[in-house]
């Protein structure tokens, strides 16, 4: 089974507008070291995980049905993208509550009427669709109601944390509930942690060795981290992989 990353950036992508950053230069010169926002696509089930602004440009280059959406949590880079989704049908949508408002907001605004379904998701349960899924919490200030996926599909399992802060490493419910999953998509989105909103290169590695997952892929990485190479560099032992933008992962 494969997953595609579609994008490997964080809120602002790589490059951000006005930033000299080696990581901006280098972009803006390079294409192939460019970060567009967050979003992960499951062909399998035709699943993607959120919307995010850069949605147009991943669907024009994917070229596949959407019939699910996943969204981690409301902010602006995992679903703004929302009203990209106008050309397909029936499309079901599950998160939380919160985020399932607002994605059914965005629809009506822009959109107006589609034969779309919402489905709100408590955390900490299963799910049984067909495929289960399971949405945990995470700490992801300042809003109130982020979280992550574990999603099974025959018997492949993939965990996709979302935003978090380091308070992950002691959760130990979210920690359980992603062991031994067949593919970890885990955000690394800075040089250090920023407590109670996003995960460091090293937390994000220890992350990663609590949760023992069959492979590993770090994503939702921001202008400000390290570059390509040397993120590559830090995981090379590890055999982890630092996705790029269209990273193919096979389970
Ligand atoms: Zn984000
Ligand atoms: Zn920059
Ligand atoms: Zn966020």
């Amino acid at each position: 089974m494969r997953v595609i990353i579609l994008g490997s950036g964080s809120y602002s992508g790589t490059p951000r507008p006005l930033c000299n950053c080696e990581n901006c230069v280098r972009a803006r010169k390079y294409p192939q070291y460019m970060r567009t926002r967050f979003s992960v696509f499951i062909p399998e089930i035709k699943a993607l995980v959120d919307p995010s602004p850069d949605l147009h440009y991943h669907l024009k280059h994917l070229n596949m049905d959407v019939k699910k959406v996943f969204i981690t949590h409301a902010h602006f880079d995992h679903i703004a993208g929302l009203p990209e989704l106008q050309i397909f049908r029936g499309i079901k949508f599950y998160s939380h509550e919160y985020a399932v408002n607002i994605a059914k907001h965005l629809q009506e605004l822009f959109l107006g009427g589609r034969d779309w379904k919402y489905i709100p998701l408590e955390f900490n349960r299963w799910y049984d669709f067909g495929f289960r899924v399971y949405h945990f919490p995470t700490v992801h200030q300042p809003i109130e109601f982020a979280g992550g996926f574990v999603i099974e599909i025959g018997k492949n399992r993939i965990a996709i944390t979302g935003d978090t802060g380091p308070e992950i490493l002691n959760d130990e419910n979210a920690i359980e509930v992603m062991r031994g999953v067949d593919l970890l998509i885990a955000e690394m989105t800075r040089k250090q942690s920023i407590p109670g909103t996003h995960l460091g290169v090293e937390d994000a590695i220890k992350l990663a060795q609590k949760v023992e997952a069959k492979k590993i892929v770090f994503a939702h990485i921001s202008h400000s981290n390290y570059t390509q190479e040397k993120l590559e560099d830090i995981v090379r032992d590890y055999g982890y992989i630092i996705a790029r933008d269209f990273t193919y992962v096979e389970i």
